[in-house]
């Protein structure tokens, strides 16, 4: 793949290489800076307050005039990369029909579409609907609400580490109490924190880890209580934990013996991030639902609740909806990104992606021994850093890689439930040049450590 993309916007010109031109933040950041932090509330925080003017493929570009490799792509949601062509032609020509009429009251085509793709492309061969909403967290709630008719049961079960939103069902069911949660509740009851798998830190196989989860449920709460057992087939927020072997179709086989929804979070880990549509493919699992938002439009907001038909279906009519739910500009930019992975073969590219990035990666390792684990699948890798010889965690030094790439034109993504985690998750229009020079930045970034 080359390093130069062209486009029919006004982002053509944005030269696919890194360039930095003032300080980070700049000049014309500062300022823009202080005018937000006067309307902007602080529990808004940004991880790097450099204001963005444009952005092409993987490169964005800032007011000053800065270009920054951007490894982060929003949190894995401009997967196919930054102003893509053919979102931007389908989002424009719809603009230009008509942006709403609220499908819950008059239908539209594209909704129907995106809900087509996604049973296409989510595991399982058997008949699948889907609702679409507007974020990942209603995406979560949704899943919930359909898996509470359909089972008749209230409880909810989550892993520990897991991230689902920030809403008050799903800051109940996220892990991480600073910044998610602290001081933010009361939070919605029936919501069951079970151990996970985290191979580094648990040195569990797939089976122990899974008895011990099951073990704390089946104590705790009760199978024939669940309604849903919610999982991240790889965490997102909590540091891209892929679980040892065997541990996810160990949870599913117990969630079918039980009568338990078992639920696929993969707002982050899905859309061809990791070299398949969804991640539970890696693993052998076939969810009852799969959850979908971040990376499936190209940055417009839509996000979807794909499950087994019969348990969709239990809601009765009117159950479910909202009114931008699926909106049709945000419709037509997610089927442009479905045409786009199948006609450009973008999963071929998350494979292309972890070629480069994890042996460049392991290499940092043995040089470095502030990094403790490497992982992750496709570009969805991450590198967890620690004391050296130890395992605890080492947030400081996350803080002082990302400052140090930040500096010098590459945006890197922390993560993990100790903030000791950097995560890559570049858009698949990343090419192998620009890898390289971000890797580059990065050894430098370690050396003065
Ligand atoms: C981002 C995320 C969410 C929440 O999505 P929002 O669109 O921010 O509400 C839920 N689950 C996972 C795994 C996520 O990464």
């Amino acid at each position: 793949m080359t390093d130069t993309l062209t486009t029919a916007s006004n982002t053509a010109g944005i030269a696919q290489e890194r360039r930095v031109l003032t300080a980070i933040p700049g000049p014309k950041s500062l300022a823009l800076q202080e005018r937000r932090l006067a309307v902007v509330p602080v529990g808004v925080s940004s991880a790097l307050p450099v204001f963005i003017e444009r952005a092409h493929g993987a490169i964005v570009v800032d007011v000053d005039g800065n270009q920054f490799i951007d490894l982060g792509a929003g949190i894995g949601v401009m997967t196919i990369g930054h102003t893509d062509d053919a979102v931007i032609a389908a989002a424009a020509a719809q603009l230009g029909e008509f942006t709403h009429v609220m499908f819950t009251i008059t239908p539209y085509e594209g909704y129907v579409r995106v809900a087509e793709l996604l049973a296409e492309h989510t595991p399982g061969d058997f008949a699948k609907k889907t609702v679409l909403l507007n974020s990942g967290a209603e995406a979560v709630e949704n899943a919930v609400k359909i898996a509470r008719k359909y089972t008749g049961r209230t409880g909810v079960a989550v892993l520990d580490h897991a991230y689902h939103g920030r809403t008050n069902l799903t800051m109940a069911m996220t892990y991480k109490a600073m910044p998610y949660k602290l001081g933010f509740g009361p939070f919605a009851g029936e919501v069951h924190h079970a151990p996970n798998s985290y191979p580094f830190r648990d040195g569990l196989s797939g089976a122990d880890a899974a008895a011990r989860t099951i073990a704390y449920l089946e104590k705790a709460v009760g199978a024939s209580d669940l309604a849903c057992l919610v999982a991240e087939p790889i965490q997102g927020e909590g540091g891209f934990v892929v679980p040892a072997d065997g541990y996810l179709p160990a949870l599913q086989e117990w969630c079918t013996a039980n009568g338990i929804v078992f639920i696929a979070d993969e707002i982050q880990s899905g859309m061809a991030r990791t070299g398949a549509y969804f991640a539970s493919e890696h693993f052998g699992v076939v969810p009852d639902m799969v959850l979908s938002a971040k990376g499936i439009a190209g940055g417009l907001p839509i996000a979807g609740v794909t499950g087994r038909a019969e348990i969709m279906d239990a809601s009765h009519p009117g159950g479910l909806g909202g009114t931008f739910a699926g909106n049709p500009v945000a419709a037509a930019a997610a089927i442009a990104v479905f045409d786009s992975i199948e006609s450009r073969g973008l999963l071929a590219e998350a494979a292309r992606i972890e070629g480069v990035l994890r042996p460049a990666l392991l290499a940092l390792q043995r040089k470095y021994d502030v990094i403790g684990d490497v992982r992750g699948i496709g570009a969805m890798l991450a590198i967890e850093l620690v004391r050296p010889g130890t395992t605890d965690p080492n947030p400081a030094a996350v803080s002082a890689i990302t400052a140090y790439a930040a500096q010098h034109g590459v945006l890197l993504l922390s993560a993990g439930t100790w903030g000791n985690v950097i995560r890559f998750l570049p858009s698949l229009a990343i090419g192998d040049t620009m890898l390289a020079e971000a890797i580059g930045v990065l050894d430098e970034a370690f050396a003065s450590l």
